[in-house]
Formats: structure tokens, sequence, C-alpha cells
């Protein structure tokens, strides 16, 4: 389920509705206390509210819970399960059974596991191997060799690491750390309504798209992305899936047809990936602040960090970067120009009206 819009948000706010109540709460940073849309507490300014989709993610980023909206017995739950998952957070390396979880939350084990599961979307276990697999990248990338990096994330083996799912680290270890080493990337070029785009992909899916005005500049981006892979030129005929590819995305960006849905090899720290991951949430013809992307991955503080991982994204347009604005909503930068920018909002919009 997604939130309504910011614009249906402030309105139900305004309007203390509750129809709304439910869908989203928002939080007040002056006084720190999170609401239903519907509470009768004094209106805040409306640029000090925050928009969470679940009181969990209003919690998570530090807001305490209005007493006059929202009901006692429900709360002390919700507060106990942020406990557990600030808990597995800090001993995410260490070995946490469901017992000991379930003792601190004042819980059955099942108990706890079905409402934690309601409550984050994961499992216990599942939330620890996800923080795990969070410093494990973060340690593969300060250099750590793999084997290191494994204990000091907690994993202890190496058949645990590997056999998480693709959709955790989308590469071995040892690939995600050389940089591509042993891979090929196929790359080809076209003229689009938005200039020269470059468009490369692994076995995986679309890892590069960008733009320009010079193939050469473009393919030594590419190189400098995936500094060891083996690049591999390739014409309609040599690959004729990612000349598909090229067509439909070119179709949606000159001619204005549905973006396509590509498969995705996206790569990237942690913090990147679920940046990068939201936007994909992001649908046509909407637009959100840099802060608000910050929210929306629960790190309202990360602003600059989430800028900085858009400004980064590799894979232009089916990652749709292009749809963060400053919170005044001017533009903000853009990696591939603020022309670019512009044209695909103003298509955006002119198709969603
Ligand atoms: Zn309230």
């Amino acid at each position: 389920m997604s939130m309504p819009s910011e614009q249906q948000m402030r309105a139900a706010i305004a309007a203390r509705d509750s129809a709304l109540d439910g869908q989203f709460y928002y939080g007040v940073v002056t006084t720190g206390v999170f609401c239903q849309p519907s509470c009768s507490s004094r209106a805040a300014r409306p640029e000090n509210l925050r928009f969470f989709r679940t009181i969990e993610a209003a919690m998570l980023a530090g807001f305490r819970p209005c007493k006059r909206c929202q009901s006692i017995e429900r709360l002390s739950q919700v507060e106990r399960l942020v406990k557990v998952a600030r808990y597995i957070e800090q001993h995410a390396d260490e070995r946490l059974t469901l017992t000991d979880l379930a003792g601190q939350a004042l819980l059955s084990p099942s108990r706890l596991q079905r409402v934690f599961k309601q409550a984050f979307g994961v499992s216990p276990k599942a939330y620890q191997d996800a923080i795990r697999m969070q410093h494990f990248k973060q340690s593969l990338k300060a250099g750590d060799d793999v084997t290191d990096a494994i204990y000091a994330s907690g994993f202890g083996s190496l058949s645990r690491v590997y056999g998480e799912p693709g959709r955790n680290i989308g590469m071995t270890p040892k690939v995600y750390r050389a940089g591509g080493a042993g891979e090929t990337i196929s790359y080809a070029c076209r003229n689009t309504a938005l200039g020269l785009m470059v468009m490369a992909a692994t076995d995986k899916g679309v890892c590069f798209v960008q733009f320009g005005d010079d193939e050469e500049v473009l393919v030594s981006q590419l190189a400098q992305e995936f500094p060891n892979a083996g690049l591999s030129p390739s014409d309609a005929q040599q690959s004729p899936e990612l000349d598909a590819w090229m067509a439909a995305l070119d179709q949606h960006i000159s001619q204005g047809a549905p973006r396509p849905e590509l498969p995705l090899d996206i790569r990237g720290t942690a913090f990147q990936v679920r940046v990068w991951q939201f936007l994909l949430s992001v649908r046509e013809g909407e637009v959100l602040s840099y802060s608000e992307l910050a929210e929306g991955i629960d790190k309202p503080k990360a602003v600059r960090a989430v800028a900085s991982a858009c400004g980064k994204n590799r894979i232009g347009v089916l990652i749709p970067c292009h749809r963060v604005l400053r919170s005044d909503g001017s533009l903000g930068g853009y990696r591939w120009g603020l022309e670019r920018k512009r044209a695909l909002l103003d298509a955006e919009r002119g198709r969603n009206t």
C-alpha cells in the first residue's frame, strides 16, 4: 500500500479528516510528536510536518506518539517492537534467539514472530540478516577481505552469504568488491529526444543508462563505473535483447510510450540501493523532495546522503531520480543536466493531467 499524495495528506490534516486515519501519520518536528490526520491537536506549521506510512516508521524516525489521538494499548506493543528492532540492530553480529527477543517484548516467541512481521514486513531473523548484510557490504567497501568481512558482520560462514538471494547483493561478494571483474557488460548507443543515450546490461539486466553528447565520453564513463568488467559494444544482431530494451526506452523518452518494465541490475551500497529502490515506487506524474525521500526510507536526517545517492544513479530514467526536487519546488540538480530533467518532468506532467 502506498501513501496518499502529499497534497492529499496536507488537505486531510487541515480538515482533520478521519477518512485517511490509518493510511498515514504525520510528525511535527517542533514537538517531536506524531498524530493521525484527524487529531484535534493544534495545527502545526506546514513546513514542520513529516509524513510516515506507519506508526513504526514514525517511531523509528524518533517521533513520540500523541496521547490524544492514538490508543495506548496498541502503542505500548509498537514501542516494545521498536525496542526489539533496535536491539537487533545493535546486536546483529551476535546469535539472537527468538525466545530471547520474545522475552524482551513480553510476548511468546510465536506471537513476536507474527506481530514483528506485521509491523516491519519481515521476521526478526530476516531483519537481523538485512542488518548483517548492510554491515557486510560496508566492510567490503572499506577494503576488508571477504572472509574478514563475513566474520565481522556475524554471518559465520561463506554459504550463509552466498546463500542469500540475489536481490540482496546482486553479485557474489568477490565480484561486488572487484568492480565487476570477470563479467561481460554489453552496451550500445542510440539517439533519443534527450540526446545520445548509452545503455549497458549484464546478464541480470540493465546496469547503466546515461545521456550525453559524445559517444566516447559516455563509454569512458561506463568504463569508470565498471572498471574491471569486460565491455562489449553490441549491435542489434549480437544483442537483440539489449536492442529491444533500447528501443522501448527510446519510445518512452521520445514518444511518450509507457515506461518499460526492464530487468535492472542495481549495484551500490546498501544505502544507495535503498534510495534507488524507493525511487522505483514513485509514480509517473508525482514528484517528491529530497527530505521526503529521506523520510521515505526512514532516514529523515540523511537528506544530503539521499541527494548524493540520487546523483550517483547510474540508470537514468528507469530509476526515476528526476522526480526528486528541492523542498522549495526548484529542480535541484541532475546528473545529466537540468534541461533533461525539466524535459522529462514536463513530459510526465503532460501525460498525467
Ligand atoms: Zn494527535
